[in-house]
């Protein structure tokens, strides 16, 4: 594990909320007043569990950080628990949210304003990719976009597609294609579970800069077909897959495949605090001891997610 934190890594896919941890939900829960709440039952998965109890988790973190001193505290928490793991490029990524205190471009400046803070004083470089949930209407989605697209910081890189995975997100490829035409990266939860093949071979078609999870994709021969040809990279979460019950073991995951066809391969957390406090150095250490990767293999991937990450996005701003 020593060495795993010794490596300079590059996390592509952690969803800010899911990445509070265990102490900075204790920190938000006492300024909140309720520290009467048990912390790791309530709030941490620590067994597998099904998608659907994931899905319930989050508007209880959410409530967190509602307001703006709470998010700012959340948002600094996180980008420091990754640079004391070892983190040298975070892509962290977070669905706007219209709350009692922030309206959702007040939301998205706080997290900026974060950002910029702590970009002089450390090392970690950190960037932002907005979020549009699966359940949202497509005003909704098209107000995220429209945030990023007249961003001016250069520090909103991206937009992706997360939520719910059984809901069908084909409607919002319009908005997507819009964030994509002002140069913002697009990544998109894709395959995470069986079902939607027809959503699959659209996202496929539309092809986007990156693919979350993609769990199910190798089950499909016309997906791998499509693939080999696309090369599209895959962000890949050892630790949440099979806490979600969508791998039944990290040695079953879908990694190896992908990286044994040449695949770019990022490893990543997705939601390191709801994840049972994980952290992207264990992450690599799974990945070394199920697969055999070696202190090379492991460098190289961390190369390559650099390399298809969206850190240079903006700076090519059309
Ligand atoms: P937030 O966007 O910062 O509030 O982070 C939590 C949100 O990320 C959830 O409400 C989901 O929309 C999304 N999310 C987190 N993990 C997953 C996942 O594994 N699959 C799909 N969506 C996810």
């Amino acid at each position: 594990l020593g060495e795993c934190k010794k490596l300079e890594k590059v996390e592509l896919h952690a969803h800010l909320n899911g990445s509070i941890s265990i102490a900075t939900i204790g920190k938000l829960l006492k300024i909140e007043g309720r520290s009467n709440i048990v912390i790791p039952t309530d709030f941490v998965l620590k067994q597998p569990t099904t998608m659907e109890e994931v899905f319930k988790m989050f508007p209880l973190i959410q409530k967190l950080t509602e307001k703006p001193e709470n998010l700012r505290i959340a948002v600094e928490d996180v980008m420091r628990e990754f640079e004391e793991d070892g983190v040298v490029y975070l892509e962290l990524r977070t669905t706007p949210k219209c709350t009692e205190f922030m309206s959702k471009k007040e939301y998205v400046d706080v997290i900026l304003e974060a950002i910029r803070r702590l970009e002089d004083r450390r090392k970690m470089k950190t960037r932002l990719i907005l979020s549009i949930d699966r359940r949202q209407n497509i005003e909704e989605a098209e107000e995220t976009a429209k945030i990023a697209i007249d961003d001016d910081s250069g520090l909103i890189v991206g937009i992706e597609l997360s939520g719910n995975p059984i809901l069908d997100g084909t409607k919002f490829i319009p908005t997507l294609q819009k964030a994509r035409n002002s140069n913002l990266g697009i990544s998109i939860h894709l395959a995470e579970v069986e079902e939607n093949t027809q959503e699959i071979m659209d996202f496929l078609i539309f092809r986007p800069d990156r693919i979350g999870h993609g769990t199910f994709l190798h089950k499909n021969s016309e997906f791998v077909r499509i693939m080999r040809d696309l090369r599209i990279p895959l962000e890949i979460c050892l630790t949440s897959n099979t806490l979600c019950k969508t791998t039944k073991t990290i040695a079953e995951s879908h990694l190896p495949f992908w990286k044994d066809l040449g695949i770019p391969i990022a490893i990543c957390t997705d939601d390191k605090g709801l994840m049972n406090d994980c952290n992207l150095s264990e992450e690599f250490e799974k990945a070394s001891v199920n697969f055999g990767f070696s202190k090379r293999d492991l460098e190289n991937i961390c190369k390559t997610s650099f390399d298809i990450s969206f850190f240079s996005r903006r700076d090519k701003k059309l």
